[in-house]
């Protein structure tokens, strides 16, 4: 069992730890035992109660990442406290989103779960683990543990690129127990896709979008349907069971627009109303003198970091102005934005003057949000990042 340094905060700054919200700033540190960056620590406030305890981090302005809230003194390295973890994070999946249609899921939504640093995705039974801090990589052989005990074999683990180097993560993508044969298959609400989660953004897919895809499956029957920013074509591929009109697939990449393509032919025998287009969606838009009953606007996520937020508004703009324009009198827009520093409201602004430039009539007519697999830690609203508008426009 580990001795955890101690990190005693100043006096009044307790009170957001008391509150549950995992992130401890370094301005609220009154003093810190000596500690390695990714160290387990305990947090105490000025008068030397046990707060909880967390990951310390001595280069972030987030100083510790908590992940208990109790002055419970138990080893915080064992299998045993994270088995208990992933395996309650299992169980709202199990009741709320698992499925015989549905096998491709977020276990792991980090401190949505209570496990800052960690995203763990599954694909048919096998995992794609993302370690984002120093603390949860250290703590990688356990979770590797955790899971197998709970009965996942192929676990595979996804490096990718800046946090990790900011971080100073020193892992690289490996599979850390099996090995599934790639692509794999995986299931979402019926539907096939190939996911290959060595080569494919992120960790293969985007698992998010699981609900509004099925909500676009309900409305585009016998309507024309524009989807931009389309990766490997999830939201096309419901269309097509939806029974819409016609479907066109936008993506920058070329190597998604074949996967796209693939993920059709895998579901459809016949896909003649679809075609893909690898093109910058921003060009296509303006150039585009076709107007579509239904668009999609799901880009990737334009504000990295808080310094990026006004540049960002600015691309959301333009971005939904184009699909304003690009759409059919009486039809809808799926708009969404996964920047984590654009708030719901912020970016409801942007739609509002986006569509009062073009000077169309739009309705908001569904507020969209993450499913029950990417939960949003009541505590930590930081933890909601996915946010979209169903509209209609006249
Ligand atoms: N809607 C998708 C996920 C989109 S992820 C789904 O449901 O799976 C964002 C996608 O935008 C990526 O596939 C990326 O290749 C693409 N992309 C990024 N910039 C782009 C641009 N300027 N034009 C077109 N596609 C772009």
């Amino acid at each position: 069992m580990g001795i955890y340094p101690i990190i005693t905060l100043k006096r009044g700054r307790e009170r957001s730890v008391l509150h549950k919200h995992p992130w401890v700033f370094s301005g609220a540190v009154y003093q810190c035992e000596p500690a390695a960056d990714g160290d387990i620590v305990t947090v105490k406030d000025i008068n030397d109660n046990v707060l909880g305890y967390g990951f310390y981090a001595p280069h972030s302005q987030i100083i510790v990442k908590m992940f208990e809230f109790s002055a419970v003194y138990t080893d915080y390295y064992s299998v045993d406290y994270w088995q208990k973890k992933i395996y309650n994070a299992l169980q709202l999946r199990n009741t709320y989103v698992i499925n015989d249609q549905t096998n491709t899921y977020r276990l792991i939504h980090a401190e949505g779960d209570g496990m800052p640093g960690v995203i763990a995705d599954v694909y048919a039974g096998t995992v794609v683990l993302n370690l984002l801090t120093k603390g949860v990589e250290n703590i990688c052989s356990q979770l590797t543990e955790a899971l197998a005990n709970l009965g996942f074999n192929n676990i595979y683990l996804k490096v990718k690129g800046i946090s990790h180097e900011k971080e100073k993560i020193v892992s690289e993508s490996a599979w850390l127990k099996g090995k599934s044969e790639m692509p794999v298959m995986a299931k979402e609400n019926v539907l096939k896709f190939w996911i290959d989660i060595e080569k494919g953004q992120k960790t293969g897919f985007f698992i998010d979008q699981r609900e509004h895809r099925r909500m676009l499956q309900m409305l585009c029957k016998g309507k024309t349907v524009l989807n931009t920013f389309s990766y490997t074509g999830g939201f096309s591929v419901y269309a097509i069971q939806g029974e819409a009109a016609s479907v066109v697939s936008v993506d920058i990449s070329k190597d998604a627009i074949q996967k796209c393509e693939e993920n059709i032919a895998l579901n459809f025998t016949n896909h003649s109303h679809h075609i893909a287009i690898a093109e910058d969606c921003f060009e296509y838009l303006k150039k585009c003198d076709t107007k579509y009953d239904i668009v999609i606007l799901d880009p990737p996520a334009f504000a990295k970091n808080a310094r990026s937020v006004p540049n960002a508004c600015r691309g959301y703009k333009e971005l939904n102005m184009l699909g304003i324009k690009a759409c059919n009198a009486k039809g809808l827009i799926f708009t969404f934005s996964c920047s984590q520093n654009i708030d719901k409201r912020l970016f409801q602004q942007i739609v509002f003057s986006a569509a009062a430039d073009v000077g169309r009539h739009v309705r908001i007519i569904a507020h969209l949000c993450q499913p029950a697999d990417h939960p949003v830690n009541i505590y930590h609203p930081e933890s909601e990042y996915l946010k979209g508008l169903l509209l209609y426009v006249d």
